[in-house]
């Protein structure tokens, strides 16, 4: 008999069909004999829907009542869910975060746990509950007030409650199957991964892959946490994402597979680039440009700087932003455009990245000439680079994106025998 956290995303409780079809499987494994803890994300559309009203009645709501109001979005459907699952003759309690103790800093929108307390939940399971946690809030203890963990938030409260509860497996179920080597909507012959090691699976989200939250990854990560990524909708099992040290519970005893090198192709096309042309090429400029950008609150990914004309003593520095964070910057660079010394701005909001994610290119020489060579022969023209131990990136034109994905895929042997199948979902 096992501890299982399980994670239901707001499409598969979207309506009350869908809560009934959840609560079957809460009980499917309850009757296998295990004890279950439930972590809910509001039904559907209801986080976006409250917010759309919160900006219906004022320009900018105040965080305390936002969270207020965002924070029942889970009530809802933890209620429901445990009536639900009464009705097929079992026991089940729903709890708010903060009944659940999961105690957060008094960052509202964005609050990060700082500890939790499981003793309601504790004492529900050894009475034979199975037990429900309204998911993405929680309680600060200064303020008294309740917090909301940010958009998604209810994958980190079923790992935060996976660590605290010492789960055996912390099962995040949504309409997709798995972890995929890419988007299949993107790349369809992309294939379910049966694993992934947790550095990974950061990689890839950091890169633009949107199926488990960063914030959960690096919770899992750092309490040794076992996430089963799987869908609602299969019986099928899905991918596991194995921290250091953690062994694959599907392979066989003693087994020692070869892992591959390339575990997978993230699309982003989520950035703008912003060139700032003719930049004075003495020292301490950077610092200036990059000082300016920070203060606008800009969070910068990629950076080159051309090396500078021999008789101009200029040079051009071209960087990445979220295309959200675009505008402030480039205001903030232009009232210090003489301060600094450039002499134009450039705004470019059609670029798409493209990274490579594998362990293995920590062992492995070549795996950049596989990209590169894939991408020269599908005559893509590649406008930046960056790499870190375990990822290469290339910022390219947004249209030549998908083309360069499959190409690169295929490249790299990562292409299935057939094409995934692809729900209608969106990962959530
Ligand atoms: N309901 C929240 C959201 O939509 C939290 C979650 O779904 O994880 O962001
Ligand atoms: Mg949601």
């Amino acid at each position: 008999m096992a501890l299982i956290v399980q994670k239901y995303g707001g499409s598969s409780v979207a309506d009350a069909e869908s809560i009934k079809r959840v609560a079957k499987r809460i009980v499917d494994t309850r009757r296998a004999g295990h004890d279950v803890v439930v972590a809910v994300s509001a039904m559907g559309d209801t986080t976006d829907e409250l917010l759309d009203l919160a900006n219906e009645v004022a320009p900018i709501p105040a965080p305390r009542e936002l969270d207020m109001l965002l924070s029942s979005g889970e009530r809802i459907s933890m209620a429901l869910l445990a009536m639900a699952i009464h009705s097929m003759g079992f026991e089940a309690r729903s709890f708010t975060g903060s009944q659940a103790g999961m105690i957060t800093d008094s960052q509202h929108g964005a609050a990060r746990i700082v500890d939790v307390t499981p003793i309601r939940l504790r004492e529900a399971l050894d009475e034979g509950a199975i037990v429900i946690v309204a998911g993405f809030q929680g309680f600060n203890r200064d303020t008294r007030d309740i917090t909301t963990l940010g958009r998604g938030g209810s994958d980190t409260t079923a790992v935060a409650l996976a660590a605290a509860l010492s789960a055996d497996v912390c099962e995040i179920y949504s309409d997709v199957d798995g972890i995929f080597t890419s988007d299949p909507r993107i790349i369809p012959r992309a294939q379910k991964l049966d694993h992934i090691s947790s550095e990974e699976m950061l990689e890839l989200a950091a890169n633009g892959a949107k199926v488990l939250y960063i914030r959960a990854v690096e919770y899992a990560r750092r309490h040794g946490v076992l996430i089963h990524a799987r869908s609602t909708f299969s019986s099928a099992e899905g991918t596991y994402v194995l921290g250091e040290g953690m062994k694959n519970p599907r392979e066989a005893e003693g087994a020692d597979m070869e892992e591959p090198i390339v575990a997978g192709v993230a699309t982003d096309f989520s950035q703008a680039k912003i060139t700032v042309a003719g930049v004075p090429d003495v020292p301490g400029k950077a610092a200036e440009i990059f000082k300016i950008v920070a203060k606008s609150g800009a969070n910068v990914d990629m950076i080159v700087q051309n090396v500078s004309g021999a008789t101009t003593g200029r040079t051009d520095i071209s960087f990445t932003v979220p295309k959200a964070d675009a505008t402030g910057a480039l205001k903030a660079l232009a009232a210090e455009q003489t301060e600094v010394g450039f002499s134009n701005l450039v705004h470019d909001d059609q670029i798409g990245k493209l990274s490579v994610v594998g362990a293995g290119m920590r062992t492995h020489s070549g795996v950049s000439a596989i990209l590169f060579e894939a991408l020269s022969a599908g005559g893509i023209n590649i406008e930046m680079i960056s790499t870190s131990e375990i990822r290469i990136s290339v910022v390219l034109r947004d249209s030549d994106l998908a083309e360069a994905a499959r190409t690169v895929h295929t490249a790299y042997g990562l292409d299935g025998e057939f094409d995934a199948t692809v729900h209608a979902g969106t990962g959530r």
